[in-house]
């Protein structure tokens, strides 16, 4: 399918691995022409190097990190104007709601909240003079479904949430449309440092870990960055432009719910 945005410009925030890659790939494949960002030189330079290859677009790598207000600095001043906005950081680590300090939440929020609104305050209102604009925040399925040991991202994701579902009816009327998109397990590094979390938590090893946690998913696998890149290169087509504050969830099921 033509997504229709070949040629248009975007931010992919924490795009060096992962979720944010895969999102990147799926919009390069497309056409657009992408700044992408993380925080080590290298990898983020190396990963701009071989999407551009790949997919014959621009890519611009920037490494800073997106949760502070001079690492956002540098990343909106090599982009300039988007089209496009991806948000994502790195998830808070988990632990146990007795033991979470005000700085840990004040962390959490900054990452997983208040560094996506800053970036929407800094692009969407260029989209909105534009008349057409299209943002994806990458959340998690903990947003309709509370994973307890992450309890500082149920929290900050869901103030992002709040935030998104008022201010993306908003904006709809001005062409640009707001959305999350919530991933369930996807085979990352993340998913990693979490298998390995259940690891040493139960006392099993990293296989045994892994296929207890597959065995929590209708589909019986994770999902894959590829899928979900899909979706999020789906979101940002104009085939999509009746989308709007929606909550998309990519679990293979995990979320046991009717609507
Ligand atoms: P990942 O594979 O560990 O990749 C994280 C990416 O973000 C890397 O490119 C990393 O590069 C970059 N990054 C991390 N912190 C950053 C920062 N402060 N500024 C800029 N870049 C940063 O993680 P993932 O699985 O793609 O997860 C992406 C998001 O989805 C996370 O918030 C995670 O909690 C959430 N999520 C993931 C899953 C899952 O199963 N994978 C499920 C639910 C939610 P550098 O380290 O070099 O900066």
């Amino acid at each position: 399918m033509d997504l229709g945005i070949r040629g248009k410009r975007g931010l992919v925030c924490a795009a060096s691995k992962g979720l944010g890659r895969g999102c990147a790939e799926a919009l390069a494949a497309a056409g657009v022409d992408l700044v992408i960002n993380s925080r080590t030189e290298a990898e983020i330079t190396r990963t701009a190097h071989e999407i551009a290859e790949r997919h014959g677009v621009t890519v611009t790598p920037v490494a800073a990190d997106i949760t502070t207000e001079a690492g956002r600095a540098r990343v909106l001043e090599a982009v300039g104007h988007a089209d496009i906005l991806v948000t994502n950081a790195g998830g808070p680590p988990p632990g146990d709601w007795r033991d979470w300090s005000r700085d840990d939440f004040v962390r959490a929020l900054d990452a997983n909240m208040l560094s996506a609104v800053a970036l929407m305050q800094a692009l969407v209102p260029g989209m909105m003079d534009r008349g057409w604009g299209r943002v994806v925040n990458i959340t998690s399925q903990s947003v309709r479904s509370p994973i307890a040991v992450l309890g500082l991202s149920n929290s900050a994701r869901a103030g992002l949430t709040g935030f998104v579902a008022g201010m993306s009816r908003q904006v709809a009327g001005s062409g640009v449309c707001v959305n999350n998109l919530l991933p369930g397990i996807h085979a990352t590094d993340r998913a990693n440092s979490l298998d390995r979390g259940v690891a040493e938590q139960d006392g099993i090893d990293l296989d045994e870990a892994r296929r207890r946690r597959q065995a929590t998913i209708p589909t019986g696998t994770y999902g894959t960055a590829e899928d979900f890149g899909a979706t999020c290169a789906f979101l940002c087509s104009q085939q999509a432009r009746f989308i709007v504050g929606q909550n998309i969830l990519l679990d293979g099921g995990a979320v046991n719910v009717t609507i």
